[in-house]
């Protein structure tokens, strides 16, 4: 009797899976639509140097803002955008936004962050991604030395030789290169050798229990240890207690991303958080009439 829901749906599962192809092309549409019509909106989440205290660098994570389903995350439409190809325009108008609004906080002299993008796999197996990339941000007239992008080590080891022409051009270019979700790929390391990275980003599942686990606290230095030698900075990912904050202080981890400093969050809340913030170093310095 325990079955009986289960056995049911296994009982009609063909006309699921119609519903379910339905639904998929329902949303492939809706996503389609959504490109278009500006439905989709940039997060930032800062990344704090741990040497200096200092914000340095803010990650463009995009989110869908669905007319009935509201802020709707990454985890939820990037899939099927890579699978229908639409992750193509999705990650120009990523690149195109996140330069937007850089321009906009350097206008407005507020805010002189380096912006980091991720890019996906699929959008390096076009063939003039490099082009179109910095057909782009000639454009918007960028610096890019204020980009960085993110990649994951499958990227890497889907076609080396074009990865590492692509990746040549862009570094050319002035723009810097991240290996994202650091250690978790099934991937060789020869790579660090070759390519010009600029830096590591630790994988939040090495970062989530350093403090309580032997094995990932090891793993973590041994990263900071390979990034160091190898010249390159290194970040950890998803961090969010004092306790992972400290041990990655004493380990010479360069900067830090997580919720213990903020999740990631709109542009509006981002300039709110930097006005906070200046206004609270102002008050630090100043004596403050109200005390003398
Ligand atoms: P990612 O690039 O590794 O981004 C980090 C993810 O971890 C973000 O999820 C962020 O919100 C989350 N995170 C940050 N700090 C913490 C923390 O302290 N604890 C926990 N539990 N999580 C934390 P988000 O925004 O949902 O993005 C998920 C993934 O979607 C990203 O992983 C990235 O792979 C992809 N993605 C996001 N935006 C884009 C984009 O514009 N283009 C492409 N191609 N992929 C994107
Ligand atoms: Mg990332
Ligand atoms: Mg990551
Ligand atoms: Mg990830």
């Amino acid at each position: 009797a325990k079955n009986t829901g289960k056995n049911k749906s296994l009982h009609y599962e063909p006309e699921h899976e119609k519903a379910n192809a339905a639904a998929y092309i329902q949303l492939e549409t809706e996503l389609r639509k959504a490109i278009q019509e500006d439905q989709l909106t940039l997060y930032y989440q800062p990344r704090l140097e741990l040497s200096t205290g200092q914000i340095i660098c803010l990650e463009a994570l995009v989110r869908w803002n669905h007319p009935v389903h509201g802020i709707i995350p990454p985890g939820e439409f990037i899939p099927l955008a890579e699978e229908s190809g639409l992750i193509l325009p999705l990650g120009e108008w990523v690149l195109r936004h996140a330069c937007m609004q850089k321009k906009k906080w350097l206008e407005a002299g507020i805010i002189n962050y380096q912006l980091a993008v991720n890019i996906s796999p699929c959008q390096f197996q076009e063939h003039d991604f490099a082009d179109k990339v910095i057909r782009v941000i000639d454009q918007m007239h960028i610096d890019p030395s204020f980009l960085e992008f993110e990649i994951t080590e499958s990227t890497i080891m889907h076609n080396m030789d074009k990865t590492v022409s692509i990746l040549e051009r862009l570094c050319d270019y002035g723009i810097s290169i991240s290996i994202d979700d650091f250690g978790i790929g099934y991937s060789s390391l020869s790579y660090l050798k070759h390519f010009p990275i600029n830096c590591l980003k630790i994988d939040r599942s090495f970062v989530k229990n350093i403090h309580n686990n032997h094995s990932d606290l090891a793993i973590t230095h041994a990263i900071i240890h390979l990034g160091h030698t190898l010249n390159l900075q290194v970040v950890a990912e998803g961090v969010e207690e004092l306790s992972q904050l400290e041990i990655l202080r004493e380990t010479k981890c360069n900067t830090i991303q997580g919720y213990l400093l903020s999740p990631p969050i709109s542009a509006q809340e981002l300039e709110l958080l930097i006005a906070c913030k200046a206004l609270s170093l102002r008050q630090d310095d100043e004596p403050r009439e109200e005390c003398s």
